[in-house]
C-alpha cells in the first residue's frame, strides 16, 4: 500500500512540474510582450580603484500566478523550446537603450548573457550593432558574456561570430569559468576580454585551500593570456582578501551588493564611494 501511494504522489508530482514546465513555455512569448519580466543590475567593482563603473544585467520574472520564477529554470526552458532568441532580443534591446540612458551622466559597462543558442546565429553581431546605431551607444559600453560550453559546441563558427562582436569593440568574458567543458587549447584562441571565476570556487575560498589554490591558478593563467579576472559569487570580507591577494581585477557579489533594479542600482552607485570600510581588510 505504500509504494503504491509513494507511486501515486510521485506520478502527480511529475505531473505538477511537467505542468509547471508547460506554464513557463507558453506564457513565456506573451510575457515578455506585457512587461512582466524585468531586468536587475549586479554591480562589478574593480579591486583596483575600489570603483564601480560596470555591472552585469540578470534577468527577472514575477509570475502573477507562480510568483518569482528564476532564470536558471525559466532559461533552461526556454531554450529548449526555441524561444530564447526572443528573451535575447529583449534584454539586447532593453540593456542597450538603458545603456544610452546612463552614459550621459557617467561610464558604466553593461554585461548581457547570451546562451549557446545565440552563438549559432550568425546574425547576431549584425543586430547588436545596428541596436548600438539606433540607441547611439558605443560598443565599448556593451559587454556580453559567454559560457565555456557555447564555445565547446562549434568551435569555429562560435569563434568566427565572437571575432565580429569583438571586432565592434564590445568586451567579450567568459561567464561561469571552472566549470564547463573548456580546453586551454580553445581559451587562447578566443578573442576574450575577461574571464569571470565561478561562484563555486569563491563561495568558500577562504576555508578551502583547494578552492583557494584554484582561483590563485586561474588568476594567473588568465593574467597570462591577457585576460581581465572577475571572481563571481563574493559573499564576505575574508574571502575578498584572498581575491586582493591573487590580484583578482574585478568582484561581483552579496559583498557589495545583490542584483538590483536600474533606480536602486543607480541609488547604490551614489552611496558606493564612500563605503571605505568595505576594503579596509588590507590595513587590518
Ligand atoms: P550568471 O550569469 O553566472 O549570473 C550570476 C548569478 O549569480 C546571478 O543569479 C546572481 O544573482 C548570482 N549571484 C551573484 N552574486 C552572488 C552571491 O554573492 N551569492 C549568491 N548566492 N549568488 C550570487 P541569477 O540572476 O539567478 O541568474 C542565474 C543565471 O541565469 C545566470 O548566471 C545566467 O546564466 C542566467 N541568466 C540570467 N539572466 C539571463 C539573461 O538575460 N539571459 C541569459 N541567456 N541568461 C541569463
Ligand atoms: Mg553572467
Ligand atoms: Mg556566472
Ligand atoms: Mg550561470
Amino acid at each position: 500500500k505504500q509504494a503504491v501511494d509513494g507511486i501515486a504522489s510521485y506520478q502527480s508530482g511529475q505531473d505538477e512540474s511537467h505542468f509547471r514546465e508547460m506554464t513557463i513555455i507558453q506564457q513565456l512569448p506573451a510575457a515578455l510582450q506585457h512587461n512582466q519580466l524585468s531586468i536587475c543590475y549586479q554591480p562589478k567593482v574593480s579591486l583596483e580603484t575600489q570603483s564601480c563603473h560596470a555591472a552585469e544585467a540578470l534577468i527577472r520574472w514575477h509570475h502573477p500566478e507562480l510568483g518569482f520564477i528564476p532564470p536558471d529554470e525559466f532559461i533552461a526552458l526556454a531554450e529548449h523550446s526555441g524561444h530564447i532568441h526572443l528573451i535575447t532580443n529583449w534584454m539586447l534591446d532593453r540593456v542597450i537603450a538603458q545603456a544610452a540612458e546612463w552614459a550621459s551622466h557617467r561610464p558604466l559597462r553593461l554585461a548581457i548573457n547570451l546562451s549557446p543558442f545565440d552563438l549559432t546565429d550568425t546574425s547576431l553581431p549584425r543586430r547588436i550593432e545596428q541596436l548600438l546605431l539606433h540607441y547611439q551607444v558605443p560598443a565599448n559600453a556593451i559587454g556580453l558574456e559567454v559560457t565555456e560550453g557555447a564555445v565547446m559546441q562549434d568551435p569555429t563558427r562560435v569563434i568566427a561570430i565572437l571575432q565580429q562582436l569583438s571586432d565592434l569593440g564590445i568586451e567579450l568574458a567568459i561567464d561561469d569559468f571552472g566549470t564547463g567543458h573548456s580546453s586551454l587549447a580553445y581559451l587562447k584562441q578566443l578573442p576574450v576580454h575577461e574571464v569571470k571565476i565561478d561562484r563555486a570556487f569563491i563561495r568558500d575560498i577562504e576555508h578551502n585551500a583547494k578552492d583557494a589554490l584554484i582561483v590563485k591558478a586561474a588568476t594567473e593563467l588568465a593574467h597570462g593570456l591577457q585576460f581581465k579576472v572577475t571572481a563571481e559569487g563574493l559573499e564576505n570580507q575574508a574571502g575578498l582578501r584572498c581575491l586582493q591577494q591573487f590580484g583578482c581585477d574585478t568582484v561581483q557579489g552579496y559583498y557589495f551588493s545583490k542584483p538590483l533594479s536600474a533606480d536602486l542600482f543607480i541609488e547604490w552607485l551614489g552611496a558606493f564611494p564612500q563605503q571605505h570600510e568595505k576594503f579596509q581588510v588590507m590595513e587590518s
